[in-house]
Order: C-alpha cells, then sequence, then structure tokens
C-alpha cells in the first residue's frame, strides 16, 4: 500500500475494519499484521504496480490511473504484464483531466493538435489523443504539472483532478477529462498456495462486507399500516422490511429495513409526508450476506 499519500489512511482503514490489526511504525518499510499471516510492503504508490505485476508482493492498493499507466508503459517497452482486478475500492476517486489557460479558446479536443501538453501520465494521454488522431507533444513532469503553462514549458496540461482548486489557483480550466479513476485492489498473476489463496478469498469477502456495509443504511420508523407499500417504494435497496407491532397503536408498525443508498433529506420529507413517524437512519459497522 501507499505509504504516505493521498490513498494510505483509506486503505490503512480499509485493512482495519476487515480486522486486521497492524502495527504501523511512521518509517518502516514493513509491518506486520498481529492477528493474521499478512505482512505490508508500503511504498510510494508509483512502484506498487510494478511489485504486483513481478510478483515480488501478492496483493497491492493503488489508483487505477497509476496501474493503467503502468500496464500501457510495461506494453510499450515490450512486455505483458498480468495480474488480476479483484476489486474496485470506494476511495482515491479522481479524473485525469486536460487543462487549458483560462484565456485560450477550447473548441474540442482538436485545438490540442500539434500542443505540447505537460502531464505525469503520457501512456493514458497519448492513448486518448491517439484514438481521436490528435499529433501532440509531450513533456513529462513528476510534480507540479499545473504550473508548466505558466513557465512555459507547456500548452495544456493533464493532470488529476478532484476538486478543481489547484486547477483555478494557476489560472487554468478543465477542457476534458480523459479517464475516470478509484483505487482498486489487484493480485499477482504468481499462483498461490491454497493456504494463502483461501486467505486472499477470506480477505475478499471481508472487503466486500465492509464496502457494502459503508453505502448502506439501517432505518427504523413507525407508518401507517396502509401505506406500508409506498414507503417501501421511497426507499432504495429496502426489500423487506421488519414489520413490528406498537404497543397500544393498532394503526401504525414499527418498520425495519436495510437500504443499500444514503438517504437524503428529501426521501426523509417524502416518508414524513405519507405519514411516517420517528424516522431514525442510522450507520451500519459491518454486514455478511
Ligand atoms: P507517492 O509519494 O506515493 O508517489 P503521489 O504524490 O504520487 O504519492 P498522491 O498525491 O498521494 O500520489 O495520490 C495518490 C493517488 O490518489 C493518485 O494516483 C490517485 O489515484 C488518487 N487521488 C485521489 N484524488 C486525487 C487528487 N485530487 N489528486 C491526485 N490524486 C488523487
Ligand atoms: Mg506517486
Amino acid at each position: 500500500m501507499q505509504k504516505s499519500g493521498r490513498l494510505s489512511t483509506d486503505s490503512q482503514k480499509l485493512l482495519e475494519h476487515c480486522g486486521i490489526k497492524i502495527n504501523l511504525q511512521q518509517q518502516r518499510l514493513l509491518a506486520f499484521a498481529e492477528n493474521m499471516p499478512i505482512d505490508i510492503m508500503r511504498v510510494r504508490d508509483d512502484d506498487i504496480p510494478g511489485l504486483v505485476m513481478d510478483g515480488v508482493v501478492d496483493l497491492g492498493i493503488i489508483g487505477e490511473n497509476v496501474l493503467e499507466e503502468e500496464l500501457l508503459n510495461r506494453r510499450a517497452q515490450g512486455e505483458d504484464p498480468r495480474y488480476f482486478i479483484l476489486r474496485r475500492l470506494d476511495f482515491g476517486a479522481c479524473r485525469l483531466s486536460l487543462a487549458l489557460p483560462l484565456d485560450e479558446p477550447f473548441t474540442g479536443p482538436q485545438c490540442l493538435q500539434g500542443k505540447r501538453i505537460a502531464t505525469s501520465y503520457p501512456h493514458l494521454l497519448k492513448q486518448y489523443l491517439d484514438k481521436l488522431g490528435i499529433n501532440f507533444k509531450s513533456c513529462l513532469l513528476n510534480g507540479s504539472v499545473e504550473v508548466a503553462p505558466r513557465a512555459g514549458l507547456a500548452d495544456a496540461i493533464c493532470d488529476l483532478v478532484s476538486t478543481g482548486a489547484t486547477l483555478e489557483a494557476n489560472g487554468l480550466r478543465e477542457v476534458e477529462v480523459i479517464y475516470r479513476s478509484k483505487a482498486c485492489l489487484i493480485q499477482s498473476d504468481v499462483e498461490l498456495p491454497p493456504a494463502k489463496q483461501a486467505l486472499i478469498d477470506k480477505l475478499m469477502i471481508r472487503i466486500q462486507g465492509v464496502i457494502q456495509a459503508r453505502e448502506s443504511k439501517y432505518i427504523m420508523l413507525h407508518a401507517p399500516t396502509e401505506r406500508l407499500d409506498d414507503i417501501v417504494a421511497l426507499l432504495p435497496g429496502a426489500e423487506r422490511p421488519t414489520i413490528l407491532p406498537l404497543a397500544g397503536d393498532k394503526q401504525r408498525v414499527a418498520m425495519h429495513m436495510v437500504s443499500s443508498e444514503t438517504l437524503f433529506w428529501e426521501t426523509m420529507e417524502n416518508l414524513k409526508a405519507l405519514g411516517a413517524s420517528s424516522i431514525l437512519v442510522l450507520p451500519i459497522e459491518k454486514m455478511m450476506e
């Protein structure tokens, strides 16, 4: 996993929520799980795809952007790297976008014909612009890509964006998204001893449970008996609610259910309009189907 950066806290939390107790010492490259036979290697994110592709480690947590760039890079060098994507994760969302100085006109990617574009993702950029038949010169920068136009190094940039604040602060505007990324869990192609594979399978079920729980809510409410179907229809992913009698009230019941989506205020207001009351939305800690 990434040692320190945008993926490290979420990666660590995911493992913790899966019940893996890791004793992380800040500066150490290797850490050990206290309660499972798992060793954690913490490196720069750029090194993770290669470590998995070369079979040095069994699993990696990495942004799809970095993974795909390394795949294209190795293919360009005549290699045929192999790995499995086990699962897309629920963090690390960002997009790789083209951005231009605010005063540059943009009517479509054709405007980039023959331009110099600064990026840390030359292969993803080339793959995208090649498909559109656009020639460009790439200027490879491994950091501070956003300053390249002002420094006179490039006419445009292709960089990661999540809110757009960095672009704005540098007088740039996003004109085209070329790749959408999230973190993912990958496994090396090396055949593993059955016990190790069984541990990975177990981990996958736990990860599924953790992510599903994070995306779900436990909902409790009181509802008029005759409006039960209308109320269930308003709740995404809540198929079969538990119905419980309310002491001393024959017209209404208590409903308990798991909803697979976040419940917005609007939905709660609509529930209330249907006669629901005492609506509680609770987080779920763990789930297993
Ligand atoms: P390292 O020192 O490990 O090489 P880094 O500086 O290359 O770190 P980070 O900035 O920590 O990388 O980003 C790691 C990953 O987080 C990115 O490759 C991307 O997948 C994801 N990410 C999510 N949001 C953003 C964002 N706003 N900007 C950049 N990366 C983001
Ligand atoms: Mg990096």
